[in-house]
């Protein structure tokens, strides 16, 4: 023998199946503007400032202040929650459900792909280092 060991064939390298990730980000949820009721009193001022997710949070402060601003202090509408309650529907409410599932999928998906992604590494390049 001339040049060392006999050549061998290797084991073809298990392609990483990225499908259902791709599927995800195509998903018909993302493409969506998800935005509360238009047609309710509070809606321009929240969209005009995009400040829908902070409006949301300070939803909970509102139950302890006996329709006091927890922000101002100034007393608010009697109807000021209930128009909050109706800008933030049920397919608002849905959609931003779907984009927190999808999220959490797609973390769960790369998590794994990494794991089999490394595991890939560790056993396959064995044959490199020969
Ligand atoms: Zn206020």
């Amino acid at each position: 023998m001339l040049y060392g060991e006999q050549p061998f064939a290797m084991a073809a390298i298990p392609g990483l199946d990225l499908s259902r990730l791709i599927a995800l980000e195509v998903s018909p949820v993302l493409a969506k503007k998800v935005i509360g009721k238009e047609d309710v009193s509070v809606s321009a001022i929240i969209q005009r400032l995009g400040n829908s997710d902070w409006v949301r949070q300070g939803i909970r402060f509102l139950e302890h202040t006996d329709e006091q601003c927890p922000f101002c202090q100034q007393e608010i509408p009697h109807d000021f929650e209930k128009d909050l309650a109706d800008y933030f529907d049920e397919t608002f409410e849905a959609d931003s459900k779907s984009v927190t599932d999808l999220r959490t999928k797609y973390f769960q998906l790369s998590d794994e792909l990494l794991i089999q992604a490394r595991g890939l590494l560790a056993s396959e390049c064995t044959h490199c280092w020969r």
